[in-house]
């Protein structure tokens, strides 16, 4: 068992300025947090934060890493929360303990192999700062390497889960030994049968492989020598079993026909003309298979691996390969973004430790985007990584149904998207959203790994207002369409009583127009519409005007004849005294069902209040805008009177609440607009904004911008305040 201490010595060692006090701090709290938990090995729990803060210790990292890898279980497997990380080891802490519990979390949703390249993606959206990844590694190996104690299945599932996700991490931040330590350890525990199998037959063959490898790394080392290039180590190998295996499914193979079954490697001093000298020696011993030689020394691939790889025909006719790199290349094709870390501290110094994370996190980032590339368009990414650091998903965010399910969407996204996504019919439904078990307003931004449970209510219909709280087209694409059906049903509805209206001015039974199928059919088709509804559905949007329609079903002369409008030769006639004529509350009125609902919105000259009077006015393709009756707008709207219709508020108008302005004119004293707002308040009424200010001619002017309900409520205050002495008049003006 790995001891505190042989952490701290390695620390010490590595980086002899660390703060090791935190470190034993960090072990402190562990201990005591994870006392009584034991491992399925029956060994105490404790075992494992501190072989994680071991293999922390070894890549070298610093000691906030090594420290957050003693407390990383804690808030997973603990009572201790966040809260209590950060009064005890601060924010920094506290953000890579967060990361790692987040992460946890998915971890244990995703059980489907289908969604690996979506939880490897979130893995890396969720990664905010690159040690959050090598402390998961980490954290991932030792549990790889001590899982011997598991069922079959929860080691197969983990396995498959590093197969899956960590390992392809691994290898793209160059971390080549880790990565193979995961893959084989995998392959051991996911394919058992085959592993023994595999190992056996190699292990079969091994003598004589091995003597073979001795005889290659003789001869290397002998002419190395002989003609002065420095090297500093040569390695024989076998080739490693999950890359074997891979390679035997992958061809259809059996060992005795995979020709690179060993391999040797030079590791030259750290100069790059060594390399390729050594390779021109290794060219002069053996046969070159040209097609086979790669240089990955002058074009190192993504992840930063450099090396020269060349397959040369051996003595007995068998083909190896030769990998050639410096001592420096050999360190970041092991260790990859833990060796990058050291070099460039080193060349650094101490002092520039956060510059030297700053490029770290550069180099992390270079690495880890080809993986993420896909789904992003690569236009100003740079940008935005800039900005954002580490978070390689700027443009995304994945959430979680209560069932694990993982959702992607854009970021900005909300509850509504997220019910789109889930189901088409969900989200036309959805009336409410918990995140976390909390109920959230609908229009909350998802953050990444939120458990999102959308509540539903059967027949409840969307709303128009989700518009502009929808980051989806599919959302949107969604709601506009249940938008534009119920806009037509009520077009329709709206187009059937304007023209029964017309038709009554013209003394003509509606029914005689409306249930005559040929004829609203034939005048359609004049309009180029298809059917009797489609001509209704364009008088309800205001596009077709119900006196045109009326004209051609009479025809002009009869037109002409029965035109009231001819018949009392009415010169245009301007001014509210026309409006009043012209409107007058009849029976037909149309009722207006919950203003600001689809086909009916308020004006926003008059902002008219539930209960006052009020007129409507067929807007082309807007509906009917409904203005308060003493609205100035309205004289003008009244050129194109065909448009001016009857409206009525409906009985139960939903109260809501509505921003109203007054004006009060006042004696100029003071304390006028402490009177004034109390005297509004005293009536339980709601003050968004109150001014004073004081009039050429000496009056106070006083501004209040008030809540109210309806006219009634409105009145009210009206009434209270013209109460107030010193109050000369109030009137209410539209901002
Ligand atoms: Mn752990």
């Amino acid at each position: 068992m790995i001891r505190i201490e042989d952490v701290i010595e390695k620390v010490e060692n590595n980086r002899p300025e660390s703060d090791i006090d935190l470190i034993r701090r960090a072990y402190l709290f562990s201990a005591l947090h994870h006392r009584g938990q034991k491992r399925a090995s029956g060994e105490p729990y404790l075992v494992h934060p501190l072989a994680v803060a071991d293999i922390l210790a070894e890549m070298r990292l610093d000691e906030t890493s090594v420290s957050t890898g003693l407390l990383h279980d804690v808030v997973e497997d603990t009572l201790v929360d966040l809260d209590t990380i950060k009064t005890y080891f601060g924010e920094e802490i506290t953000r890579l303990v967060d990361g790692l519990t987040k992460i946890a979390y998915i971890s244990d949703l995703s059980k489907e192999k289908q969604q690996a390249e979506n939880v490897r993606k979130m893995v890396l959206a969720m990664i905010t700062d690159v040690r959050v990844v090598l402390i998961k590694l980490a954290d991932r190996l030792h549990n790889m390497r001590t899982m011997q104690f598991l069922k079959p299945e929860k080691r197969a599932r983990i396995s498959q889960e590093t197969l899956d996700i960590y390992a392809p991490i691994a290898h793209r931040l160059g971390m080549g030994k880790l990565r193979s330590e995961l893959e084989d350890l995998s392959f051991q525990n996911l394919y058992a049968d085959e592993y023994k199998k595999l190992s056996k037959e190699v292990e079969a063959r091994r003598p004589e492989l091995e003597a073979t490898l001795e005889k290659i790394t003789n001869s290397i080392k002998g002419k190395l020598t002989e003609n002065d290039v420095p090297f500093v180590l040569i390695e024989g190998r076998v080739k490693r079993l999950f890359s074997l295996w891979k390679k035997l499914k992958k061809r259809k193979l059996t060992i005795d026909q995979v020709y690179d079954l060993i391999a040797a490697r030079i590791i030259t001093t750290n100069e790059k003309k060594n390399c390729y000298v050594a390779l021109s020696v290794i060219h002069d011993i053996w046969t070159p298979v040209p097609e086979r030689f790669k240089d990955w020394i002058a074009i190192p691939r993504d992840n930063l691996y450099q090396s020269l790889h060349t397959s040369v025909i051996g003595d007995s006719g068998q083909s190896f390969e030769v990998q050639i790199r410096t001592q420096e290349m050999h360190q970041i094709a092991e260790e990859g973004v833990a060796a990058h870390w050291k070099y460039k501290e080193s060349k650094l110094g101490k002092r520039e430790e956060d510059e030297s994370l700053d490029e770290l996190r550069k180099t992390v980032e270079k690495l880890l985007l080809p993986l993420v590339e896909s789904t992003q368009e690569t236009e100003d990414s740079e940008d935005f990584i800039e900005s954002l650091k580490l978070d390689l998903y700027p443009k995304d965010v994945y959430a979680f149904t209560p069932m694990g399910r993982i959702i992607q969407l854009p970021r900005g996204a909300t509850p509504i998207d997220f019910a789109y996504a889930v189901h088409s019919e969900v989200g036309d439904t959805c009336t409410g959203a918990k995140i976390k078990g909390r109920i959230v307003p609908l229009k909350t931004e998802l953050q990444n790994g939120d458990v999102v449970e959308i509540l539903t209510t059967p027949n409840s219909t969307p709303s128009r207002d989700w518009l502009s709280h929808v980051a989806t087209s599919r959302a949107r694409n969604r709601i506009r369409h249940w938008i534009a059906e119920q806009q037509r049903a009520e077009s329709i509805e709206i187009g059937r009583k304007l023209l029964e209206k017309e038709a009554d001015k013209f003394h003509i039974s509606p029914k005689k127009l409306l249930n005559n199928e040929g004829e609203m059919k034939r005048i359609a088709n004049e309009y180029g519409l298809g059917r009797a509804e489609d001509l209704l559905a364009s008088i309800g949007y205001g596009k077709t005007l119900p006196r045109n329609v009326l004209a051609k079903f009479l025809g002009a002369k009869k037109f002409a004849e029965l035109d009231p409008e001819k018949k009392k030769e009415t010169k245009f006639q301007t001014g509210v005294k026309a409006v009043k004529k012209f409107i007058g509350l009849g029976e037909d009125a149309i009722i207006v069902k919950g203003v600001d609902n689809l086909l009916t919105t308020r004006a926003r000259c008059c902002n008219p209040l539930t209960g006052e009077d009020i007129v409507g006015y067929i807007s082309l393709g807007k509906g009917i805008v409904v203005h308060n009756k003493n609205c100035k707008n309205v004289k003008q709207l009244m050129v194109n009177k065909d448009r001016i219709v009857e409206v009525e508020w409906a009985k139960n108008e939903a109260k809501h609440i509505q921003s109203v302005c007054l004006l009060a004119t006042t004696e100029n004293r003071t304390g006028m607009l402490a009177g004034i707002t109390n005297a509004i308040a005293e009536i339980k009424t709601g003050i968004r904004n109150a001014n004073a200010s004081v009039s050429k001619d000496d009056r106070g002017l006083i501004e209040v911008t008030i809540e109210v309900f309806d006219k009634k409520h409105l009145d009210r205050v009206i009434t209270s305040v013209e109460k107030v002495p010193g109050v000369i008049a109030v009137e209410r003006v539209n901002t």
